[in-house]
């Protein structure tokens, strides 16, 4: 294939001046970018781009393509003749420096080599040249470290101590106080350094050391840090770097020279200004790196007006052409200003909704493009409440950051402790599980020893927006003794208070004080966002949250099971409850009439269960129609295996077992316990439950039915609207729904015919079985609307079992790279998602105008929000509080595809 495109002119190398901003595949964003300002007119020294092409050839061949040699060749040639100077020529040497830049900015993740083409005779005719002895044998010592270290593997280490020395025995401070000898001195030392640690010397030819540093950049994709960073941020990695060959300029001429880097804008806040640092005397990362301390970039006005008025300008220019704010490198050589690198800035979540409304305001990009350059997360970080800013607070311990927000409680820990205590907890566990579930509903934050990003706390807490560390190394946790020590060997025990932050990991054995967001607040509607107190950030996210609501086709709905959480999914925008979960209604004190139901030895010690069931099922379901009055609630039949209401077999057998020894079992107990052998099941997930409850053991689900009738009937005759639809689970096929659907209809038509009132509902059901989703369109010839359980859906398309699966291998399935999201945060599209695409098509066949919508976890996640508004679905359905972020999402889903929608990475 290659040969192929060699012959049919297939090239790997481009000028600087024949790319552009929107070449990052082909060029990477460094390449790109420098394209883009060299046809800006902008003053870049002159280079070349090599690939990711050749790149992703080198990494799979072992070697760069064919032709590639020539290419360079041929553009060096070119180069020369521009600057007329030949690379490394021992009278006026060409230096250049050899770039890394791929797709996605990767900061410090790979190689970049400065001042290439030095050689033992070069240096000579630069020092002439320039007439700067000094500034010539700093840039081979350089050349030398740089080189030495990323092409040729020697440890930096060596060199950094070389260099201490050498400003030891000078009795020097910093770098600039070392004379020429004491850097021709220390250029000697370095040559070797790299012959004993390599074995062969320091390349003399500058052809040789462009080569070898071009390979280096190729293989610096491929590096621990490298991969790993690409795992963290999602980065393919099939794409490869590109390189960029650039002419060098120097800032390390002397004080009318040096090296800087700036902002358009303040990327913490947004906001219009100078915002950068600038150090004279200095050379690339200098700067950043700490050697001596920069000044601000205000000060180079009085340095250097000159280049600072025309830095001013470049940057408005910059600002005005990408629409956004950029970040800069720039190099002044003798009073000569040069940029060295742009791209379009990384910015706190704050600054991206202030500085979306300000470009829109001052007309630089329309509400579309405003509502591209603010995303789903970062609305989300905005909020999670926050410690105080805190400086004198010491963490006892660090974990991984797991879920952002700020939680102070009292540390617990089990569930018990978290559910009995009055005031707000941390539960505190190794890891958790299935049942520490009411704990973590419980508690104010979960903190755990063990597990990753993918573990079960931090997947769970994830899912409530509860904050959590995850991962703590060296938190000793003791039940038995109730009490946890920290690594430095700090005790707190049970009922001592703790406070985690879930955005950084930190852990204090101390109360920080908690603020709460202020976005929150304004959703709560307790702050108004024209209001003088509230922040600008505020009044960003207020408009284009609406922005969001006036372009969103996907309606969103909330998942809510109380009259609270609807009444809060209301105040932040739902348009109704998508999945109302019913099995807590059995929990707590009410276990006990399911007990009662589920060891009844007649039909009237059934129906007397029930009937005292009813009473409260009404009411549950009155408030929820109140607390949503006119939009539609979803309410889901009982789903769970009813084992999950009796006690735990294990706890149960060793109680009946001691009572035995002690000389007899309390009767009620050996009843309980042989019904909790009956209903013992292998794969309770796969067992009893869902809608094969409904149709085996129909009472329970009967009288939730006639609750759900008789609580809307009330509401009908308080003068209000309410709008309940009724949804069955676990469906695997048309007869079971169709049965289903027969007994409920005939328990509506009871009500309506007792009360004299005309309730409807809505029946419908879940899809959530692959054979559901396949047999979609009978199913929707009687179902009059779609839910899809994707979480359930996600589980039985890839047999994985949730709670058994994220906790154990789950890490090592990301470390593989099989997924790189588990598909439970983020839809799998290829097949799950396949599964929901064939179901919204034959159901909609089946009967046009079909109600679609999705109730799983990914309902508040964007890319899964993205997908589903790209299937045509009505609505997805998530917790209250990420009810905003599917807003901004849907917003944005409607957005995205029409033009100029570019990579927020
Ligand atoms: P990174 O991607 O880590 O920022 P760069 O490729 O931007 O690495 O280069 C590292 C440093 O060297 C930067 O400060 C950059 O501005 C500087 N630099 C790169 N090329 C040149 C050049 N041709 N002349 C002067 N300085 C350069
Ligand atoms: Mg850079
Ligand atoms: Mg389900």
């Amino acid at each position: 294939m290659t040969t192929d495109e060699t012959r049919t002119g297939h090239r790997y190398v481009y000028e600087f001046a024949e790319g552009g901003k929107d070449q990052k595949d082909l060029l990477g964003g460094k390449g790109a970018n420098l394209a883009e300002m060299t046809n800006l007119g902008l003053p870049v020294p002159p280079g070349f781009t090599i690939s990711t092409e050749a790149c992703r050839h080198y990494l799979e061949h072992g070697e760069e393509p064919p032709g590639l040699a020539r290419e360079v060749d041929e553009h060096l040639a070119r180069l020369e003749r521009e600057r007329g100077m030949r690379l490394g020529d021992g009278d006026d040497p060409l230096l250049v420096s050899v770039r890394s830049g791929a797709k996605f900015s990767m900061p410090g993740m790979m190689d970049t080599v400065l001042d290439i083409g030095l050689t033992d005779a070069s240096v000579g005719g630069l020092a002439r040249i320039t007439r700067n002895e000094r500034f010539a044998w700093d840039s081979y010592r350089r050349l030398i470290q740089m080189f030495g270290a990323t092409v040729l593997g020697v440890d930096s280490a060596r060199f950094d101590d070389a260099f201490e020395e050498a400003k030891r025995n000078a009795g020097a401070d910093s770098d600039i106080d070392l004379d020429v000898h004491d850097l021709c001195a220390l250029t000697g030392t370095y040559k070797q350094i790299v012959r004993s640690q390599t074995g062969r010397d320091f390349p003399q030819d500058p052809r040789e050391q462009l080569v070898m540093a071009i390979r280096a950049v190729f293989e610096s994709w491929n590096t621990d840090r490298a991969r790993v960073y690409r795992r963290q941020e999602r980065i393919p990695h099939t794409l490869g770097t590109a390189v960029n060959v650039m002419a060098m300029v120097y800032g390390n001429l002397g004080d009318d020279s040096g090296t800087g880097v700036a902002f358009t804008r303040d990327p913490a806040t947004g906001k219009q200004g100078v915002y950068g640092d600038y150090l004279q005397f200095a050379q690339g990362e200098d700067v950043v790196a700490g050697i001596r301390n920069p000044v601000p970039l205000q000060d180079l006005e009085r340095i250097d007006p000159g280049s600072y008025s025309e830095l001013m300008e470049i940057m408005a220019t910059l600002e005005r052409h990408y629409r956004d704010l950029c970040d800069i490198e720039f190099t002044i050589e003798r009073g000569k200003l040069w940029m060295l690198q742009t791209r379009v800035g990384k910015r706190t979540a704050a600054a991206a909704f202030r500085m979306a409304v300000q470009l829109l305001d001052d007309g630089l990009i329309d509400v579309a493009e405003a509502l591209r350059r603010v995303t789903g997360d970062q609305l989300a970080q905005l909020m999670f409440p926050s410690f105080d800013r805190h400086p004198d607070a010491k963490p006892i311990a660090s974990g991984v950051p797991a879920s952002p927000g700020a939680a102070v409680g009292t540390a617990v820990f089990d569930s018990r402790a978290a559910e009995a205590a009055t005031g707000p907890v941390i539960l505190v566990r190794r890891e958790t599980n299935p049942d520490d579930l009411p704990g973590i509903i419980a508690a104010a934050g979960v903190l755990t020893s063990r597990g990753g990003k993918t573990s079960h706390a931090a997947v769970v807490a994830r899912g409530m927006g509860k904050t959590c560390v995850v991962g703590t190394d060296g938190l000793d946790i003791d039940y038995g003794q109730r009490q946890f020590t920290a690594p430095g060997g700090v005790v707190v025990a049970e009922g001592e208070v703790v406070s985690i932050d879930g955005t950084t990991g930190a852990v204090y054995a101390e109360e920080i004080p908690v603020v709460d967001s202020p976005v929150v607040e304004y959703f709560e509607g307790h702050l108004d966002p024209e209001s003088p107190d509230a922040d600008s950030v505020v009044a960003a996210v207020a408009r284009m949250i609406t922005y969001a609501d006036e372009r969103r086709r996907l309606g969103v709905h909330a998942n809510a099971d109380t009259p609270d959480d609807a009444a809060r999914a209301r105040r932040f925008g739902a348009d109704g409850i998508g999945l109302c979960r019913t099995e807590h209604m059995f929990l707590g004190e009410r276990r006990r009439h399911i007990e009662s139901l589920v060891l009844a030895d007649s039909h009237e010690a059934r129906d007397k269960a029930l009937a005292e069931l009813l009473p409260l099922q009404i009411g549950d379901f009155v408030g929820l129609f109140a607390a949503m009055d006119g939009l539609p609630v979803t309410i889901r039949l009982l789903d769970p295996p009813l084992h999950e209401f009796l006690p735990d077999l294990t706890d149960l057998s060793v109680r009946v077992a001691l009572a035995e020894q002690r000389g007899g079992a309390d009767e009620g107990d050996l009843e309980l316990l042989d019904a909790v052998r009956r209903h013992h099941e292998q794969n309770p997930m796969l067992g009893l439950r869902g809608v094969r409850l409904g149709l085996v053991v129909p009472g329970l689900v009967m009288m939730q039915v006639r609750a759900v009738a008789e609580a809307a009937a009330a509401r009908i005759r308080a003068g209000d609207d309410p709008r309940p639809e009724i949804m069955v689970p676990l469906i695997g096929g048309a007869e079971e729904f169709e049965l289903m659907r027969e007994e409920i209809e005939r328990v509506l038509a009871d009500v309506a015919e007792a009360s004299g009132v005309d309730v409807r509902a809505k029946i419908g059901t879940m899809i959530e079985l692959p054979r559901a989703a396949l047999t979609a369109g009978r199913i929707a010839e009687t179902a009059e609307f779609f839910s899809f359980g994707t979480n359930d859906l996600t589980q039985t398309a890839w047999g994985f079992s949730r709670d058994d699966v994220e906790g154990s291998f789950f890490p090592a399935y990301l470390d593989k790279g099989i997924f790189p999201v588990s598909p439970f945060q983020s839809l799998d599209e290829e097949g799950v998602g396949r599964l929901v695409a064939i179901a919204v098509e034959e159901g909609r066949s089946a009967r046009p105008g079909l109600t679609i919508g999705i109730c799983g976890e990914h309902g508040g996640d964007p890319d899964s929000v993205h997908f589903f508004d790209g299937l045509g679905l009505d609505y997805v359905s998530c917790s209250p509080f990420r009810v905003p972020v599917a807003r901004l999402e849907a917003g944005r889903a409607s957005v995205l595809g029409e033009e100029g929608g570019g990579d927020s990475r």
